[in-house]
C-alpha cells in the first residue's frame, strides 16, 4: 500500500511539472538600435510568454530568450522578416533538463551522514540543503550557528549560516539563491559554506579574515521560489507571493528595495520577469535582509551571488552617477577576475551595474551600499549562455572553486581596508 502512495505522489508530481518540450533558448545578436527596438516590441507581446534570460537593451550585449514550443514560428518568422540574426542556444530545454534530474537522481542514492560525503558536484533540492545546513552546523558547534532572519511568504524559514571565532565583530555578508532558478549558486553557496569550515585553522588568509570578521551566509535565499523550482517550474525566478489584481505570482525580489525604487529597468506589471513589487521590500525574503543589516549595523562587505553571464558588478545599477568609491571597488573588481580567471581561465567583464549590464532600480547591492557597506558587490556566475540557468552539474564545483578566490579578494581587501 505504501509503495502505491508513493507511486502516485511521484506520479502526481511529474504531472504537476511545468513541462518545456521542444522550447528553445535563442541568442539573437542585434546590429544595431532599431533591431533592439524591435525586439523590445517583440517583448512586449504577452501571448507569446517569451522569458527573457537576457533582455534586449542595447546591440553590445545578446539577447537570449526562451521561446515556447507554440511561438517557435512566429518569432523565427519575425526575426527573419526583419532580418534579425540568432543562434539556437538550446535545441529542447526538456532535453536537458531531464539530464539535469536523471543527475540529481543518481547522487541521490547516497544519503549523506556528514557533510563530507555531501555530493558537492550535484544539484540539490531544499530539504537536502537545509539538512547540509543542519548537519555542518552540527559538526562545527564552535565555528557555525544557523540563523533564522525571518520567513518566506509561505512560511519557510530564511536560514542564514554564520560563522564566527569571536563576540562583536563586523561582518561580510553573502547571499545566493535570491533568483530561485539560478541553481549554480545556491550549489556554490553549499560549497563555500564548507570551504569556509575546511580552510579555518588551515588557510592563513581564510583564518585571519575569521579571526576579525564574522561571516554570514544565505544559501536558500529565496526558499519558495527554489522549491517551486524542483516541483512546478524549473525556470521560476521571483518570489511566490501572490499579487492582489493579477493572476500573475511573485516579485522580482533584485527590484524590490529601496533604491532608486520603481525606476527604469524595473517593471510595474505583476506578470513580468522584473516585477517591482506593490512597495519597496514588500517581499518578506528582502524585507528580512534589510532588518537583519539594519540591525546587525556593522557589516563591511555585502556580495550577492546571481547567474549567468560571467561578471563582476558594483553599483549603481540605478544610476549612472559614479557612486563614491568607484575607483576603489572597481579596482578590486579588477583584482578579484584576475584571481578567479587564474583557476580555469574563466573570463569575466567587471564594472559598475549599469555600465556593465544594465540600468536596474530596486537593486539589492544599491540599497546596501547606500546604507554605507562600501564593498557591495554582485556575482553573476557561469556561463555566458550556452546552457544559461541550466548550467550542467559538473561545473558546479569548478564554478564554486574559482569564484571562492574572487570572494577572497574581496574578503582580504575589507579585511586590509576597514576600520
Ligand atoms: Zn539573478
Amino acid at each position: 500500500m505504501k509503495g502505491l502512495w508513493v507511486f502516485l505522489t511521484l506520479a502526481v508530481a511529474v504531472l504537476a511539472k511545468e513541462n518545456f518540450v521542444g522550447q528553445q533558448v535563442l541568442r539573437i545578436t542585434a546590429k544595431n538600435e532599431a533591431e533592439i527596438s524591435l525586439l523590445m516590441e517583440l517583448s512586449q507581446l504577452e501571448h507569446l510568454q517569451l522569458d527573457f534570460w537576457m533582455e534586449p537593451i542595447d546591440e553590445s550585449l545578446p539577447v537570449d530568450v526562451r521561446v515556447p514550443f507554440h511561438s517557435l514560428q512566429p518569432v523565427k518568422s519575425f526575426l527573419a522578416y526583419n532580418d534579425i540574426h540568432y543562434d539556437i542556444m538550446i535545441e529542447d530545454l526538456q532535453d536537458l533538463l531531464d539530464m539535469e534530474q536523471r543527475e540529481m537522481m543518481n547522487s541521490r542514492f547516497l544519503q549523506p551522514r556528514s557533510t563530507d560525503d555531501f555530493n558537492y558536484a550535484s544539484y540539490h533540492t531544499l530539504s537536502e540543503i537545509n539538512s547540509f545546513i543542519d548537519m555542518l552546523v552540527q559538526e562545527n558547534p564552535n565555528l557555525v550557528s544557523k540563523l533564522v532572519i525571518g520567513q518566506s511568504y509561505e512560511g519557510r524559514p530564511l536560514n542564514v549560516l554564520k560563522f564566527s571565532t569571536g563576540a562583536n565583530r563586523p561582518g561580510i555578508w553573502i547571499d545566493t539563491g535570491i533568483h530561485s532558478r539560478e541553481w549554480v549558486t545556491q550549489a556554490s553557496g553549499t560549497w563555500f559554506a564548507k570551504k569556509i569550515v575546511s580552510d579555518y585553522g588551515s588557510d592563513a588568509a581564510l583564518t585571519a579574515i575569521l579571526d576579525k570578521f564574522d561571516i554570514f551566509l544565505e544559501i536558500v535565499t529565496n526558499p519558495d521560489g527554489f522549491h517551486f523550482t524542483h516541483t512546478s517550474n524549473r525556470m521560476w525566478r521571483k518570489t511566490r507571493k501572490p499579487n492582489s489584481g493579477s493572476a500573475c505570482i511573485g516579485v522580482d525580489p533584485n527590484r524590490n528595495w529601496d533604491a532608486g525604487f520603481g525606476g527604469a529597468g524595473s517593471s510595474n506589471s505583476p506578470c513580468s520577469e522584473t516585477y517591482r513589487g506593490p512597495y519597496a521590500h514588500s517581499e518578506p525574503e528582502v524585507k528580512a535582509i534589510v532588518d537583519f543589516v539594519i540591525s546587525h549595523g556593522n557589516l563591511k562587505a555585502f556580495v550577492s551571488i546571481h547567474s549567468y553571464s560571467q561578471m563582476l558588478l558594483y553599483p549603481y545599477g540605478y544610476i549612472r552617477t559614479p557612486c563614491t568609491d568607484h575607483a576603489e571597488l572597481d579596482a578590486l573588481a579588477k583584482k578579484a577576475i584576475t584571481d578567479l580567471k587564474s583557476l580555469y581561465g574563466t573570463n569575466y567583464k567587471y564594472g559598475s551595474i549599469i555600465n556593465t549590464i544594465y540600468q536596474a532600480s530596486g537593486g539589492t547591492i544599491d540599497w546596501t551600499y547606500n546604507q554605507g557597506i562600501k564593498y557591495s558587490y554582485t556575482f553573476e556566475l557561469r556561463d555566458t549562455g550556452r546552457f544559461g540557468f541550466v548550467l550542467p552539474a559538473n561545473q558546479i564545483i569548478p564554478t564554486a572553486q574559482e569564484t571562492w578566490l574572487a570572494l577572497m579578494a574581496i574578503m582580504e581587501h575589507t579585511k586590509d581596508n576597514s576600520y
